[in-house]
């Protein structure tokens, strides 16, 4: 089956590996975010009342009917649910409409509350720790997985194709969430699969609209045309992420009088660029930063593609492909 960056699918995976039952739609909505989508309201628990949806808040109100949010058989909310969720494939216009004002509400409310994406963070995190360490590290690996199998299936998509998917996603925007949850999987860390699952969810559900939110994650935000790789394509980004042994250093610079040519430091307290500070030289062992006075060592394994990496103490340069790399580009030079 071609991956799909649908919120079903990727809600299916956590379900999978915790061997519970998925919920139906009101729960699975519920389930992953609470408040931002469904509302659940005050009952005795033994009372159905219809759900419905408020059209001015943009929310879906429920109430639990014998410990599941009680869904009726309410067509309006079953559409609504499926649009978000990615299972309706029909063609009730309302319904989508409705469902892209909710998506766009969900921004707007993201995008002024920052917190609310650092509680639904923890509360992915707190969902993680109901799986077994095992459980935990299949689940990463699937993950990992299937965000190359998303790329591999963008790639086949035609234009049209895209444009004619229920919510159709830029390229750029689904580049971006799925590059930043493939490189927080990467870091192998259980923040990083917390984070890196709220990425795929969250870009599952909001779709396209998920690119106005993409910078409000701070740290975790990776501008995808910056990250090296020798092509342009999700894929071959990816490739470079997991696989960064397989590639060779290529440099293209030619001021030689620098140990680390073309290199920017940054300083690791206030992030002051070093290279612009009056007397400023890389020979030197270390330097002291002007601005702030830290004292950042300058040495190639001190060298990273991006803030990132940095920030994660990653990807450090290696020094033996980095001398090469020097190495080649001045007999490139020279041959000219
Ligand atoms: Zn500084």
């Amino acid at each position: 089956m071609t991956a799909e960056l649908r919120y079903a699918n990727v809600t299916e995976f956590w379900y999978r590996f915790a061997g519970k039952e998925i919920p139906r739609q009101l729960d699975l909505l519920y389930d992953w975010f609470p408040v931002f989508t469904v509302a659940e309201d005050e009952s005795d628990g033994e009372t159905k009342i219809p759900p419905y949806f408020d059209e001015a808040l943009c929310v879906i109100h429920a109430v639990r009917y014998h410990g599941r949010l009680y869904s009726g058989a309410d067509e309006i909310i079953a559409q609504l649910c499926g649009r978000l969720i990615g299972s309706a494939k029909g063609n009730r216009e309302k319904q989508r409409k409705n469902a892209v004002l909710m998506q766009k509400r969900i921004v707007r409310y993201f995008s002024q509350h920052y917190d609310a994406i650092e509680f639904l963070i923890n509360h992915t995190a707190a969902r993680m720790c109901e799986l077994e360490d095992d459980a935990l590290n299949e689940l990463l690996d699937a993950l990992l997985d299937y965000t190359v199998d998303l790329a591999k299936a963008r790639e086949e998509m035609s234009d049209t194709e895209k444009d004619g998917e229920p919510f159709p996603m830029d390229d750029e925007i689904f580049d971006t969430v799925v590059y930043n949850a493939a490189y927080q999987l990467n870091l192998c860390t259980f923040e990083g699969l917390a984070r890196g699952y709220f990425w795929l969810l969250l870009g599952g559900l909001l779709r396209n609209e998920a690119g106005r939110l993409t910078r409000r994650f701070d740290s975790s935000f990776i501008e995808v045309n910056r990250m090296p790789s020798e092509e342009e394509s999700l894929l071959s980004k990816l490739d470079y992420l997991f696989n960064p042994e397989d590639y060779e250093y290529v440099f293209s610079g030619d001021d030689f009088s620098q140990r680390f040519p073309d290199i920017i430091w940054k300083c690791d307290r206030c992030g002051d660029t070093l290279n612009e500070q009056t007397g400023f030289d890389d020979h030197l062992e270390y330097w002291q930063c002007r601005r702030c006075g830290w004292i950042n060592p300058l040495s190639v394994e001190y060298i990273h593609d991006s803030a990132e990496d940095a920030m994660n103490g990653r990807g450090a340069c290696a020094e033996d492909k980095f001398s090469d790399a020097i190495e080649r580009r001045k007999k490139e030079l020279e041959e000219q």
